[in-house]
């Protein structure tokens, strides 16, 4: 049995800088195969606080969809916790080359002698970690490399739709999703902004039409406008289920087959 767990719900730097809402990334189980998706300020706090607790070093892989301080301020203590504590070399990091590479690589050098290896996210690479394949979506989100994920498994098929600028591509690139999880940050559109707002996000949701759509990395104005609100708002107009994360949310695998 699988699941998703949103240790974290911040998106934007307002809400993570007050902790208006947890940073923590979101820890995933499919098929046996624990994973963790950028793990942002609190992570590694916030799956030890978990009920049950999360053990870093039962992880497979980090995952790192971009070098964005809200994505990745944990990455280096969590590499080291996936290899038991740095007893051993342990598990995969999977990120864009500019979290790497370059002039402000967020990766420590020292800690990578810790994993087992490193993959670079390439334009449209498929990558295997245990019974998981995984394929990049490339986004457009500012000057930082960025990288949604297609997560196949035992489990079925799952969208993240991490941070991106939208562009007419990319409900496409999602197609066959039964679990869509959307980074909506605003609620309202507006022009020239490098984040989903929640009309575009409905447009991907519209064209996919997965059997469960999870919204998170909320900013302030999805915040004011009460995001289980809106889901439920949504879900009505839709005729598909759709759901605002809130701090430690699990979706089972049930609630997405
Ligand atoms: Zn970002």
């Amino acid at each position: 049995m699988g699941y998703v767990k949103f240790l974290g719900t911040a998106g934007a730097r307002f809400v993570v800088a007050r902790q208006l809402r947890s940073s923590a990334g979101t820890w995933i189980e499919l098929g046996g195969t624990q994973l963790l998706l950028d793990p942002g300020p609190g992570t590694l706090l916030r799956a030890r606080k978990s009920r049950p607790a999360l053990d870093p070093s039962e992880l497979s892989a980090i995952l790192l969809s971009h070098k964005h301080l809200d994505h990745s301020t944990d990455v280096n203590i969590l590499i080291e916790a996936m290899a038991d504590a740095g007893r051993t070399r342990r598990g995969a990091l999977l990120a864009p080359a500019d979290a790497l590479e370059g002039e402000d690589p967020v990766v420590l050098r020292y800690v990578r002698q810790f994993l087992e290896r490193i993959e670079l996210w390439d334009e449209d690479g498929t990558y295997a970690v245990d019974k998981v394949a995984i394929r990049s979506v490339r986004h457009h989100h500012g000057e930082v490399e960025t990288y949604g994920l297609l997560v196949d498994s035992p489990e079925g098929r799952i969208g993240f739709v991490t941070d991106a600028k939208f562009t007419p591509d990319l409900p496409g690139r999602y197609r066959g999703c039964q679990l869509l999880v959307l980074n909506v940050v605003r609620r309202e559109w507006s022009p020239d902004v490098d984040h989903l707002s929640l009309p575009e996000a409905v447009e991907i949701v519209q064209e996919v039409r997965p059997n469960l759509a999870v919204l998170t990395h909320f900013g302030m104005t999805m915040l004011r406008g009460k995001p289980w609100e809106l889901a439920a708002e949504l879900t009505e107009k839709l005729g598909i289920k759709v759901v605002a994360a809130a701090d430690g949310l699990t979706v089972d695998a049930g609630e997405w087959r």
